[in-house]
């Protein structure tokens, strides 16, 4: 059955941090919270999607850090749905310094079936670059403390925050699986206007990536956690307005594909691997997972072209093979 998270977004609540990073309006898109337009979201998905699995997902800021009081009446409202047996149980999105036992002690009297926690990254310098406000420490405590209570962790992870190097991330990946989370979400940072880092890249203080060194270092994140096991189910912001608009985006990889471009670089970095001792091999046929074939292939065929460039081969067929599963591949020459 298709799962459907219905998205409830309630931007900055309560959210005293200021992340050089953040414009969670922006992000969100959504300008104002009105608690009172909370069921209204939720009936409105419900009556387009019968017959998929759905969850409530209160994303956007940080849910366990709003006004306590809030906090509950959104839980209890989030619950009446699931005894009425319309949603199967609600996720949400946090920090992981707003995670401590007592939160935990409240989770657990609802249907919680997931947290997303923002990780970021785990190198204590990139955070303190990025005015994140928490440690690597307070990332290990939390993860800890809900995989001890029974709830699924996702953590997301950027890529491209201020003093991040390639080491820092493929760091935040390994240490993300090694912590056990269950999933990840990887977000390249685009920078936005009215935030800290907008005035960073203006005073020449950070330089934002563009979009193919956000794909290749995405895709070294994507490997790690393709190689734990640990599923990537999202990478890129949303393609919203908010990427395209004036108003909103102001630089930084904003590519409608980018998730695609990262998936299909990960496949070229395997098929590389193999074809790299056989230069002037002639022809190769990839062998990929179903419904790879594109990614396999590439944007507009940059994977094949890339091949023929780098390794002189002549030319690349992909067809599937139903025993291959994520990102592997077999290469035949010929
Ligand atoms: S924790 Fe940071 S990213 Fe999240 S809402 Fe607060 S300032 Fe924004």
């Amino acid at each position: 059955m298709k799962h459907v998270n219905i998205p409830v977004f309630i931007p900055h609540l309560g959210c005293p941090n200021a992340c050089v990073f953040c414009n969670q309006r922006t992000i969100s898109g959504t300008e104002k919270f009105d608690e009172g337009d909370v069921v209204g979201i939720i009936d409105s998905v419900l009556e387009t999607t019968v017959g998929c699995e759905r969850e409530i997902a209160f994303f956007g800021g940080s849910f366990t850090g709003i006004d306590r009081d809030l906090m509950i009446r959104l839980l209890d409202t989030a619950e009446g749905y699931v005894s009425r047996g319309e949603v199967s149980g609600i996720r949400l999105s946090t920090r992981p310094d707003y995670i401590d036992r007592e939160t935990v002690g409240i989770l657990k009297k609802y249907t919680v079936s997931q947290v997303e926690l923002g990780i970021q990254s785990m190198s204590d310098r990139v955070l303190e670059l990025s005015k994140r406000g928490h440690t690597s420490d307070d990332t290990r405590r939390a993860v800890a403390l809900l995989k001890e209570n029974g709830f699924s962790v996702v953590g997301q992870m950027m890529i491209g925050l201020p003093g991040s190097t390639l080491g820092d991330e493929v760091y935040t990946a390994t240490e993300i699986c090694a912590m056990g989370c269950d999933g990840a979400r990887i977000y390249p940072t685009v920078v936005f206007k009215d935030t800290e880092l907008d005035a960073m890249r203006l005073s020449g203080e950070y330089a934002p990536l563009d979009v193919g060194d956000a794909v290749e270092r995405s895709a070294d994140a994507l490997e790690v956690f393709e190689m734990h096991g640990v599923e990537c189910i999202r990478i890129g912001l949303c393609d919203s307005e908010n990427l395209h608009s004036e108003k909103t985006y102001s630089a930084g990889p904003a590519h409608p594909a980018l998730g695609e471009k990262v998936m299909s670089r990960l496949f070229y970095k395997k098929i590389a691997e193999v074809v790299k001792d056989n230069t002037g091999a002639g022809a190769i046929t990839v062998e990929c997972p179903k419904g790879a074939v594109s990614k396999v292939m590439g944007n507009k065929g940059e994977n094949r072209r890339r091949l023929e460039k780098e390794f002189g081969i002549k030319s690349v067929k992909t067809i599937e093979n139903d025993d291959l599963l994520g990102y592997n591949v077999k290469v035949l020459f010929s």
